[in-house]
């Protein structure tokens, strides 16, 4: 137990020191209005490849969608020496663009943008561009992000206003440039601490419910707390299958889910995001931390590469640091990207404390995470589904809230055809949703029994 405490500590110190963000050049053009919320949000971050390059039509919040600046077409120009990007707008924004290392990325920050971009535009690198994506990451900010080919400097950047029967712009033009001079680029005096700014936005933005009660003077709610978790969001598309989104298949199941079971009365609940909205992985398990939540649950939908054969079902996964089997390793691989494709940078995480944790303070958490992935899959599987193997663990980070039992559900395959077909169904929706519910009410049924407490 006093092991428990102290590492909670050092997970603390963590999330604290995961702050740095490595900033490169900022620039400040132009006049333009100031966007609401700051958009040089930042977050944790992990290093590593993009899951894809593909970037699909942005869904923006309705909240007077139409006041945001659009961005109605992308395009890059030159060659492997000198690679420049436009972007056309209808007026002109800030921004700030910071690169990014291992992998080698740039990243640009501007004020929500409508994109109105035709499909596929980022899927097709040119010069020093890999490919590019882009959307919301937080309210009041979007991102592009762009993946390099190699190390690359911000050379110029500037907006343009409109002039000569052109559109205002935005321009960036990187530069190559070796390993040595790009790491200079990134020198300590170059980053500004950036990650207090995505905090206070998700403060704000993200468990709104949650920070409202909490301002209120009226006596705690002793209601259990469930986090309801849909993957990816904004930037990061998930899988895709026939046009078809992983981020709003789950978004919306997510808000199915929530309303079912607050309904019921008996619970309180907080979502990760209620909108297309990017949240980096650690701000997820934060939102189950600092609400003490009692579970958690992560919501996404699966996808086979395409020569990799045909899967189906919903499976259920726990958290784990050896992964049950090779599909759960690939599975958790792939979720676990989901930070560096947002262009988010986390290479001040220490992995090894998070493990550590794990190992120790989470074995009790364990067998709460253990005892709702059995209870769920016993209520799915009579209605809904599942895959041939349907519990399985793996080491996903989102997952790994040290004192909240968390699971992540695997909805389907947006790869499978049938899948696909009851994923985007209202009718198959509800039933998963109830199943759902009611494996909720049975886990708690049992711990308040057994422990008498809310916890
Ligand atoms: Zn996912």
């Amino acid at each position: 137990m006093a092991n428990r405490a102290n590492h909670r500590v050092l997970l603390g110190c963590g999330l604290l020191c995961a702050a740095a963000i490595l900033c490169a050049e900022v620039i400040v053009p132009c006049a333009a209005q100031a966007p609401a919320a700051s958009p040089a949000a930042s977050g944790p971050a992990t290093p590593g490849p993009s899951l894809g390059s593909s970037s699909g039509p942005s869904i923006q919040s309705p909240v007077a969608a139409s006041n945001f600046p659009i961005a109605h077409d992308a395009r890059l120009a030159g060659d492997v020496k000198q690679t420049r990007f436009i972007l056309d707008l209808d007026k002109p924004i800030q921004f700030r663009a910071f690169a990014l290392a291992d992998p080698y990325r740039v990243v640009v920050d501007i004020p929500q943008v409508s994109f109105k971009l035709a499909a596929g535009t980022g899927t097709a690198g040119r010069g020093l561009v890999k490919a590019f994506r882009y959307g919301l990451v937080m309210p009041g900010g979007s991102r592009i992000v762009f993946d390099l080919t190699g190390p690359a400097k911000i050379g110029k950047s500037y907006v343009l206003e409109a002039a000569n029967g052109q559109p205002p712009r935005l321009v960036l033009e990187l530069e190559e440039v070796d390993r040595t001079a790009f790491v200079q680029l990134l020198a300590p005096e170059n980053r500004p601490e950036l990650r207090p700014a995505i905090a206070d936005a998700n403060a704000a933005a993200g468990p709104a419910e949650a920070s409202a009660s909490a301002k209120s003077a009226q006596p705690p709610d002793a209601r259990p707390l469930i986090v309801i978790d849909p993957g990816h969001g904004g930037i990061d598309n998930g899988t895709q299958a026939s046009g078809e989104m992983e981020k709003n298949l789950v978004l919306g199941f997510g808000l199915a889910l929530r309303d079912r079971i607050e309904k019921s009365g008996k619970y309180r609940v907080v979502m990760t995001r209620t909108d297309d909205t990017f949240i980096p992985l650690n701000d997820r398990v934060k939102v189950a931390r600092t609400q003490s939540a009692a579970l958690f649950v992560s919501i996404h939908a699966d996808a086979l590469p395409r020569r990799e054969g045909d899967a189906q079902g919903a499976t259920i996964y726990t958290l784990s640091n050896k992964a049950s089997d090779a599909e759960a390793e690939r599975l958790a691989e792939a979720e676990n990207k989901s930070d560096a494709i947002g262009g988010v940078n986390l290479t001040d995480e220490p992995t090894e404390v998070a493990d550590i944790l794990i190992d120790l303070a989470q074995r009790e958490t364990k067998t709460f995470s253990n005892r709702f992935a059995r209870l769920l899959m016993g209520e799915m599987k009579t209605t809904v589904r599942m895959h041939k193997h349907p519990l399985k663990s793996a080491g996903f980070r989102v997952l790994k809230a040290p004192d909240v039992p968390s699971v992540l559900v695997e909805l389907g395959y947006v790869s499978n055809k049938g899948d696909l077909q009851l994923l985007v169904s209202e009718n198959w929706r509800n039933k998963t949703v109830g199943s759902m519910a009611l494996a909720i009410d049975a886990f708690f049924a049992k711990r308040l029994a057994t422990a008498g407490a809310g916890k």
